[in-house]
Protein backbone atom coordinates (compact mmCIF):
# COMPACT_ATOMS: atom_id res chain seq x y z
CA UNK A 1 0.00 0.00 0.00
CA UNK A 2 1.15 3.09 -0.83
CA UNK A 3 0.93 6.01 2.07
CA UNK A 4 -2.35 7.47 1.50
CA UNK A 5 -3.77 4.12 1.33
CA UNK A 6 -2.08 3.13 4.38
CA UNK A 7 -3.50 6.28 6.23
CA UNK A 8 -6.89 4.64 5.54
CA UNK A 9 -6.65 0.99 5.60
CA UNK A 10 -3.52 -0.07 7.45
CA UNK A 11 -3.90 -1.34 11.09
CA UNK A 12 -7.26 -2.64 10.86
CA UNK A 13 -9.32 -5.03 8.71
CA UNK A 14 -12.46 -5.88 9.38
CA UNK A 15 -13.84 -9.46 8.91
CA UNK A 16 -17.11 -10.74 7.88
CA UNK A 17 -19.89 -8.55 9.94
CA UNK A 18 -17.11 -6.45 11.73
CA UNK A 19 -17.76 -3.12 12.50
CA UNK A 20 -16.08 -0.44 9.49
CA UNK A 21 -14.58 2.03 11.44
CA UNK A 22 -11.92 0.78 14.31
CA UNK A 23 -14.32 0.80 17.45
CA UNK A 24 -13.86 2.21 20.70
CA UNK A 25 -13.20 -0.66 22.91
CA UNK A 26 -13.81 1.44 25.97
CA UNK A 27 -13.25 -1.16 29.05
CA UNK A 28 -10.54 -1.30 31.41
CA UNK A 29 -10.78 -4.81 31.53
CA UNK A 30 -10.85 -8.55 29.40
CA UNK A 31 -12.55 -11.63 30.90
CA UNK A 32 -11.27 -15.34 30.21
CA UNK A 33 -12.47 -18.49 30.71
CA UNK A 34 -9.67 -19.96 33.19
CA UNK A 35 -6.89 -18.43 35.16
CA UNK A 36 -4.70 -20.59 33.16
CA UNK A 37 -5.55 -18.64 30.02
CA UNK A 38 -5.27 -15.20 31.80
CA UNK A 39 -1.79 -16.87 33.02
CA UNK A 40 -0.48 -17.25 29.35
CA UNK A 41 -0.83 -13.46 28.75
CA UNK A 42 0.75 -12.98 32.01
CA UNK A 43 3.52 -15.02 30.89
CA UNK A 44 3.61 -13.45 27.76
CA UNK A 45 3.07 -16.86 26.17
CA UNK A 46 -0.09 -16.19 24.25
CA UNK A 47 -0.93 -12.43 22.83
CA UNK A 48 -4.39 -10.67 24.12
CA UNK A 49 -5.41 -8.23 26.64
CA UNK A 50 -5.79 -8.11 30.12
CA UNK A 51 -5.89 -4.54 31.67
CA UNK A 52 -6.04 -1.39 29.37
CA UNK A 53 -3.08 0.62 31.41
CA UNK A 54 -0.80 -1.90 28.82
CA UNK A 55 -2.58 -2.51 26.01
CA UNK A 56 -6.08 -2.13 24.42
CA UNK A 57 -7.28 -3.44 20.97
CA UNK A 58 -8.45 0.36 19.75
CA UNK A 59 -5.32 2.07 20.68
CA UNK A 60 -2.62 -1.26 19.11
CA UNK A 61 -4.83 -0.53 15.90
CA UNK A 62 -4.22 3.05 15.50
CA UNK A 63 -0.18 2.56 16.63
CA UNK A 64 -0.17 -0.42 14.22
CA UNK A 65 -1.36 2.33 11.96
CA UNK A 66 1.32 4.37 12.51
CA UNK A 67 4.07 2.15 12.80
CA UNK A 68 2.61 1.14 8.93
CA UNK A 69 3.15 4.80 7.66
CA UNK A 70 6.86 4.82 9.35
CA UNK A 71 7.89 1.67 7.86
CA UNK A 72 8.62 0.05 11.30
CA UNK A 73 8.02 -3.48 12.79
CA UNK A 74 5.63 -1.95 15.90
CA UNK A 75 4.62 1.12 17.68
CA UNK A 76 3.07 1.72 21.03
CA UNK A 77 0.74 5.20 21.54
CA UNK A 78 1.14 7.30 24.61
CA UNK A 79 -0.79 9.50 26.37
CA UNK A 80 1.50 12.68 24.76
CA UNK A 81 4.21 13.58 23.19
CA UNK A 82 6.45 14.53 26.01
CA UNK A 83 5.47 10.64 27.49
CA UNK A 84 7.08 9.46 23.54
CA UNK A 85 10.26 11.31 23.77
CA UNK A 86 10.92 10.01 27.84
CA UNK A 87 9.69 6.48 26.79
CA UNK A 88 11.79 6.78 23.37
CA UNK A 89 15.09 6.88 25.81
CA UNK A 90 14.12 5.64 29.29
CA UNK A 91 12.92 2.27 27.75
CA UNK A 92 17.33 1.97 26.89
CA UNK A 93 19.00 4.21 29.12
CA UNK A 94 18.60 5.06 33.32
CA UNK A 95 21.05 6.58 35.92
CA UNK A 96 24.40 6.61 34.86
CA UNK A 97 23.82 6.39 31.46
CA UNK A 98 24.91 9.52 28.86
CA UNK A 99 22.95 10.55 25.80
CA UNK A 100 23.52 12.72 22.73
CA UNK A 101 21.00 15.45 21.96
CA UNK A 102 20.46 17.71 18.86
CA UNK A 103 20.12 21.49 20.82
CA UNK A 104 17.60 22.10 18.21
CA UNK A 105 14.61 20.10 19.87
CA UNK A 106 11.49 21.20 21.04
CA UNK A 107 11.71 23.30 24.28
CA UNK A 108 9.22 20.51 26.67
CA UNK A 109 11.76 18.02 25.18
CA UNK A 110 14.54 20.08 26.17
CA UNK A 111 13.60 20.54 29.64
CA UNK A 112 12.59 16.94 30.20
CA UNK A 113 16.00 15.81 29.33
CA UNK A 114 18.06 18.76 31.00
CA UNK A 115 16.30 19.00 34.05
CA UNK A 116 14.11 16.13 35.04
CA UNK A 117 15.90 13.10 33.18
CA UNK A 118 18.99 14.94 35.09
CA UNK A 119 17.41 14.85 38.37
CA UNK A 120 16.81 10.28 37.74
CA UNK A 121 20.56 10.60 36.82
CA UNK A 122 20.60 10.46 33.45
CA UNK A 123 23.64 12.78 31.77
CA UNK A 124 23.47 14.76 28.33
CA UNK A 125 25.22 16.46 25.51
CA UNK A 126 23.68 19.03 23.36
CA UNK A 127 25.18 19.73 20.05
CA UNK A 128 24.52 21.92 17.07
CA UNK A 129 22.92 19.34 14.80
CA UNK A 130 24.57 21.10 12.04
CA UNK A 131 28.17 20.69 14.19
CA UNK A 132 31.24 18.41 12.40
CA UNK A 133 31.92 14.92 12.65
CA UNK A 134 34.50 15.12 14.81
CA UNK A 135 32.99 17.52 17.30
CA UNK A 136 29.83 14.68 17.21
CA UNK A 137 32.16 11.48 17.20
CA UNK A 138 33.86 13.18 20.35
CA UNK A 139 30.97 13.43 22.12
CA UNK A 140 30.49 9.98 22.65
CA UNK A 141 31.30 8.16 26.09
CA UNK A 142 31.29 4.62 27.02
CA UNK A 143 28.34 5.14 29.09
CA UNK A 144 26.40 6.90 25.94
CA UNK A 145 23.00 4.64 24.98
CA UNK A 146 21.40 6.80 22.13
CA UNK A 147 21.69 9.81 20.05
CA UNK A 148 18.39 11.82 19.72
CA UNK A 149 17.39 14.36 17.20
CA UNK A 150 14.02 16.40 15.63
CA UNK A 151 13.65 15.54 11.69
CA UNK A 152 12.48 19.33 11.31
CA UNK A 153 12.93 21.37 14.61
CA UNK A 154 10.31 22.95 16.40
CA UNK A 155 10.51 25.66 16.28
CA UNK A 156 14.16 26.68 13.99
CA UNK A 157 12.94 24.93 11.81
CA UNK A 158 16.45 23.38 10.98
CA UNK A 159 16.35 20.20 8.96
CA UNK A 160 18.56 16.84 10.59
CA UNK A 161 20.70 15.54 8.97
CA UNK A 162 19.97 12.20 9.48
CA UNK A 163 22.83 10.12 7.26
CA UNK A 164 25.39 11.83 9.31
CA UNK A 165 24.07 11.54 12.97
CA UNK A 166 22.82 7.91 12.42
CA UNK A 167 26.48 7.24 10.91
CA UNK A 168 27.89 8.27 14.20
CA UNK A 169 25.30 6.29 16.35
CA UNK A 170 25.84 3.29 14.67
CA UNK A 171 29.76 3.71 14.49
CA UNK A 172 29.49 4.12 18.61
CA UNK A 173 27.19 0.79 18.88
CA UNK A 174 23.76 2.91 19.55
CA UNK A 175 20.73 3.59 18.09
CA UNK A 176 19.85 7.23 16.25
CA UNK A 177 15.80 8.36 18.04
CA UNK A 178 14.59 10.77 15.94
CA UNK A 179 11.21 12.58 17.08
CA UNK A 180 9.67 12.98 13.20
CA UNK A 181 6.16 14.86 14.54
CA UNK A 182 6.66 18.04 12.06
CA UNK A 183 7.31 16.57 8.92
CA UNK A 184 5.04 13.46 10.07
CA UNK A 185 5.45 9.89 7.84
CA UNK A 186 4.01 11.46 4.70
CA UNK A 187 7.20 13.92 4.22
CA UNK A 188 9.82 12.17 5.68
CA UNK A 189 10.48 8.65 7.03
CA UNK A 190 13.54 8.57 9.10
CA UNK A 191 13.77 4.90 9.33
CA UNK A 192 14.87 4.98 5.59
CA UNK A 193 18.07 7.09 6.40
CA UNK A 194 19.07 5.33 9.00
CA UNK A 195 17.19 6.18 12.22
CA UNK A 196 16.11 3.16 14.47
CA UNK A 197 13.26 4.69 16.53
CA UNK A 198 10.94 7.47 15.54
CA UNK A 199 8.62 9.38 18.10
CA UNK A 200 6.01 11.67 17.48
CA UNK A 201 3.35 14.11 19.30
CA UNK A 202 0.63 12.83 17.70
CA UNK A 203 -0.81 16.24 19.06
CA UNK A 204 0.08 17.79 15.97
CA UNK A 205 -0.76 17.54 12.82
CA UNK A 206 -1.68 13.57 12.96
CA UNK A 207 -4.69 14.22 14.97
CA UNK A 208 -4.67 17.94 13.59
CA UNK A 209 -7.36 19.09 14.46
CA UNK A 210 -6.76 20.33 17.94
CA UNK A 211 -8.60 17.42 19.29
CA UNK A 212 -6.79 15.42 21.48
CA UNK A 213 -3.01 15.59 23.04
CA UNK A 214 -1.38 12.06 22.27
CA UNK A 215 2.76 10.72 21.33
CA UNK A 216 3.73 7.35 19.84
CA UNK A 217 7.32 5.21 19.77
CA UNK A 218 7.71 3.41 16.77
CA UNK A 219 10.82 0.49 16.35
CA UNK A 220 12.06 0.40 12.99
CA UNK A 221 13.26 -3.39 14.32
CA UNK A 222 16.91 -3.17 12.69
CA UNK A 223 18.78 -2.51 15.40
CA UNK A 224 20.72 -5.11 16.86
CA UNK A 225 20.51 -5.19 20.60
CA UNK A 226 21.96 -8.66 21.42
CA UNK A 227 25.35 -7.53 19.26
CA UNK A 228 25.72 -4.80 21.52
CA UNK A 229 24.31 -6.58 25.10
CA UNK A 230 26.37 -5.33 27.21
CA UNK A 231 25.46 -1.50 26.58
CA UNK A 232 21.64 -2.35 26.93
CA UNK A 233 21.24 -4.83 29.83
CA UNK A 234 17.44 -3.96 30.18
CA UNK A 235 17.00 -5.71 26.82
CA UNK A 236 19.34 -8.66 26.77
CA UNK A 237 19.56 -9.53 30.25
CA UNK A 238 16.51 -11.19 32.50
CA UNK A 239 13.81 -8.53 33.52
CA UNK A 240 13.36 -9.90 37.11
CA UNK A 241 10.45 -7.98 37.01
CA UNK A 242 8.98 -10.16 34.69
CA UNK A 243 9.95 -13.61 35.59
CA UNK A 244 13.16 -13.51 34.34
CA UNK A 245 12.43 -12.77 30.53
CA UNK A 246 14.95 -11.61 28.31
CA UNK A 247 13.29 -9.51 25.57
CA UNK A 248 16.01 -9.04 23.12
CA UNK A 249 15.65 -13.50 22.79
CA UNK A 250 11.79 -14.01 23.65
CA UNK A 251 11.04 -11.24 21.10
CA UNK A 252 13.69 -10.74 18.91
CA UNK A 253 14.99 -7.21 16.90
CA UNK A 254 11.68 -6.62 15.34
CA UNK A 255 9.51 -6.63 18.82
CA UNK A 256 11.67 -6.77 21.50
CA UNK A 257 12.00 -2.67 22.33
CA UNK A 258 8.18 -2.26 21.97
CA UNK A 259 7.46 -4.99 24.38
CA UNK A 260 9.68 -3.96 26.82
CA UNK A 261 7.94 -0.55 26.57
CA UNK A 262 4.63 -1.41 27.10
CA UNK A 263 4.91 -4.74 29.84
CA UNK A 264 7.44 -2.37 31.85
CA UNK A 265 7.61 0.85 31.40
CA UNK A 266 3.81 1.42 30.74
CA UNK A 267 2.89 -0.98 33.03
CA UNK A 268 4.99 1.10 35.89
CA UNK A 269 4.38 4.99 34.28
CA UNK A 270 0.65 4.18 33.15
CA UNK A 271 1.19 7.07 30.33
CA UNK A 272 -1.46 5.52 28.21
CA UNK A 273 -3.84 6.68 25.75
CA UNK A 274 -7.38 6.84 26.07
CA UNK A 275 -8.84 4.26 23.49
CA UNK A 276 -11.46 7.14 22.92
CA UNK A 277 -8.48 9.53 22.13
CA UNK A 278 -7.15 6.76 19.71
CA UNK A 279 -10.49 6.98 18.15
CA UNK A 280 -10.02 10.41 17.62
CA UNK A 281 -6.15 11.17 16.56
CA UNK A 282 -7.35 7.90 13.76
CA UNK A 283 -9.84 9.93 12.26
CA UNK A 284 -6.93 12.84 11.82
CA UNK A 285 -4.68 9.58 10.32
CA UNK A 286 -7.17 9.03 7.65
CA UNK A 287 -6.48 12.76 5.97
CA UNK A 288 -3.00 13.04 7.13
CA UNK A 289 -1.93 12.97 3.64
CA UNK A 290 -4.09 14.93 2.01
CA UNK A 291 -3.80 17.61 4.82
CA UNK A 292 -0.14 17.80 4.54
CA UNK A 293 -0.32 18.04 1.04
CA UNK A 294 -2.25 21.27 1.47
CA UNK A 295 -0.57 22.31 4.63
CA UNK A 296 2.85 22.60 2.46
CA UNK A 297 1.26 24.13 -0.56
CA UNK A 298 -0.06 26.87 1.92
CA UNK A 299 2.87 27.48 3.76
CA UNK A 300 5.02 27.55 0.79
CA UNK A 301 2.84 30.46 -0.93
CA UNK A 302 2.64 32.02 2.57
CA UNK A 303 6.51 32.36 2.53
CA UNK A 304 6.62 33.79 -1.19
CA UNK A 305 4.07 36.36 -0.27
CA UNK A 306 6.46 37.01 3.03
CA UNK A 307 9.63 37.62 1.34
CA UNK A 308 7.73 39.55 -1.07
CA UNK A 309 6.10 42.07 1.62
CA UNK A 310 8.04 45.51 2.43
CA UNK A 311 7.44 44.98 6.20
CA UNK A 312 8.74 41.51 6.62
CA UNK A 313 13.01 41.84 7.33
CA UNK A 314 13.74 37.68 6.84
CA UNK A 315 11.85 34.70 6.31
CA UNK A 316 12.58 31.04 7.16
CA UNK A 317 11.15 28.37 5.67
CA UNK A 318 12.85 25.10 4.55
CA UNK A 319 11.10 25.11 1.53
CA UNK A 320 12.13 27.97 0.29
CA UNK A 321 14.80 27.47 -2.21
CA UNK A 322 16.89 30.21 -1.41
CA UNK A 323 16.85 28.76 2.67
CA UNK A 324 19.92 27.24 4.44
CA UNK A 325 17.81 23.99 4.60
CA UNK A 326 16.55 23.68 1.61
CA UNK A 327 19.13 21.06 -0.12
CA UNK A 328 19.29 18.63 3.02
CA UNK A 329 14.99 19.19 2.79
CA UNK A 330 14.65 17.88 -0.70
CA UNK A 331 16.89 15.29 -0.37
CA UNK A 332 15.31 14.10 3.01
CA UNK A 333 11.38 15.22 2.66
CA UNK A 334 10.79 15.49 -1.32
CA UNK A 335 7.43 16.21 -1.14
CA UNK A 336 7.33 18.45 1.09
CA UNK A 337 8.30 19.75 4.34
CA UNK A 338 5.71 21.14 7.13
CA UNK A 339 2.99 24.31 7.78
CA UNK A 340 5.12 26.21 9.70
CA UNK A 341 6.80 29.47 8.62
CA UNK A 342 8.71 31.78 10.77
CA UNK A 343 9.63 35.24 10.00
CA UNK A 344 10.44 38.92 11.55
CA UNK A 345 8.92 41.84 11.67
CA UNK A 346 10.41 44.97 10.66
CA UNK A 347 10.48 47.08 13.64
CA UNK A 348 11.55 44.25 16.47
CA UNK A 349 9.30 43.90 18.91
CA UNK A 350 6.52 46.86 19.32
CA UNK A 351 5.69 46.31 15.26
CA UNK A 352 5.54 42.21 15.95
CA UNK A 353 2.82 43.10 19.20
CA UNK A 354 1.11 45.47 16.82
CA UNK A 355 1.11 43.03 13.74
CA UNK A 356 -0.61 40.35 15.88
CA UNK A 357 -3.02 42.38 17.58
CA UNK A 358 -4.50 43.30 14.05
CA UNK A 359 -4.55 39.66 12.72
CA UNK A 360 -8.21 38.46 12.26
CA UNK A 361 -8.21 34.71 11.08
CA UNK A 362 -4.81 33.67 12.32
CA UNK A 363 -5.52 33.37 15.64
CA UNK A 364 -3.21 33.49 18.44
CA UNK A 365 -2.21 30.11 20.20
CA UNK A 366 0.80 28.22 21.55
CA UNK A 367 0.11 25.48 19.43
CA UNK A 368 0.78 24.94 16.31
CA UNK A 369 0.50 22.01 13.21
CA UNK A 370 -3.34 21.74 13.07
CA UNK A 371 -6.12 22.91 10.52
CA UNK A 372 -6.41 26.09 11.32
CA UNK A 373 -3.57 28.64 10.88
CA UNK A 374 -2.43 30.39 14.15
CA UNK A 375 0.55 32.15 15.22
CA UNK A 376 2.48 33.30 17.97
CA UNK A 377 5.15 36.00 19.01
CA UNK A 378 7.09 34.41 21.76
CA UNK A 379 8.65 37.56 22.88
CA UNK A 380 5.67 39.07 23.99
CA UNK A 381 4.15 35.29 25.19
CA UNK A 382 5.94 32.11 25.87
CA UNK A 383 9.27 34.05 26.68
CA UNK A 384 8.45 37.50 27.42
CA UNK A 385 10.41 37.39 30.94
CA UNK A 386 13.67 37.61 28.69
CA UNK A 387 15.00 40.85 27.19
CA UNK A 388 15.63 41.48 23.28
CA UNK A 389 19.26 40.45 23.87
CA UNK A 390 18.90 37.15 25.43
CA UNK A 391 16.08 36.59 23.06
CA UNK A 392 18.48 36.75 19.70
CA UNK A 393 21.50 34.68 22.33
CA UNK A 394 18.47 31.95 22.30
CA UNK A 395 17.73 32.14 18.62
CA UNK A 396 14.50 33.20 18.94
CA UNK A 397 14.67 37.12 18.08
CA UNK A 398 12.39 39.91 19.64
CA UNK A 399 10.50 40.50 15.99
CA UNK A 400 9.99 36.72 15.41
CA UNK A 401 6.26 35.65 14.81
CA UNK A 402 5.84 31.64 14.48
CA UNK A 403 2.87 30.97 11.95
CA UNK A 404 1.52 27.72 12.05
CA UNK A 405 -0.15 27.50 7.91
CA UNK A 406 -3.56 25.73 8.13
CA UNK A 407 -5.61 24.23 5.60
CA UNK A 408 -7.87 27.00 5.04
CA UNK A 409 -7.72 28.36 1.36
CA UNK A 410 -4.59 30.35 1.19
CA UNK A 411 -5.62 33.60 -0.26
CA UNK A 412 -7.95 34.05 2.52
CA UNK A 413 -4.94 33.54 5.02
CA UNK A 414 -2.85 35.63 3.06
CA UNK A 415 -5.27 38.62 2.46
CA UNK A 416 -5.38 38.73 6.74
CA UNK A 417 -1.41 38.78 7.07
CA UNK A 418 -1.36 41.40 4.07
CA UNK A 419 -4.01 43.55 5.79
CA UNK A 420 -2.15 43.69 9.52
CA UNK A 421 1.44 44.06 7.80
CA UNK A 422 0.29 46.70 6.27
CA UNK A 423 -1.25 48.21 9.29
CA UNK A 424 2.50 49.17 10.24
C1 LIG B 1 4.54 19.37 20.83
C2 LIG B 1 5.77 18.61 20.63
C3 LIG B 1 6.18 17.63 21.57
C4 LIG B 1 5.41 17.38 22.86
O1 LIG B 1 4.20 16.79 22.57
P1 LIG B 1 2.89 16.91 23.51
O2 LIG B 1 1.91 16.07 22.77
O3 LIG B 1 2.53 18.35 23.60
O4 LIG B 1 3.27 16.33 24.83
C5 LIG B 1 7.32 16.91 21.29
N1 LIG B 1 8.03 17.13 20.17
C6 LIG B 1 7.68 18.07 19.26
C7 LIG B 1 8.51 18.26 18.04
C8 LIG B 1 6.54 18.83 19.46
O5 LIG B 1 6.20 19.77 18.56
Amino acid sequence: MEKETKCIHAGYEPKNGEPRMIPIIQSTTFKYDTSEDMGKLFDLEASGYFYSRLQNPTTDMVAAKIAALEGGTAALLTSSGQAANFFSVFNIAGSGDHVIASSAIYGGTFNLFNVTMRKMGLDFTFLDPDCSEEELNAAFRPNTKAVFGESIANPSLKVFDFEVWAKAAHSHGVPLIVDNTFATPINCRPFEWGADIVTHSTTKYMDGHDATVGGAVVDSGKFDWMEHKEKFPGLCTPDESYHGIVYAQKFGNAGAYITKATVQLMRDLGSVQAPVNAYMLNLGLESLAVRMERHCSNALAVAEFLEQNENVAWVNYPGLADNQYYRRAQKYMNGGTCGVVSFGVKGGRPAAEKFMKNLHLAMIATHVADARTCVLHPASSTHRQMTDEELAAGGVPADLVRLSVGIENVSDIIADLKQALSSL
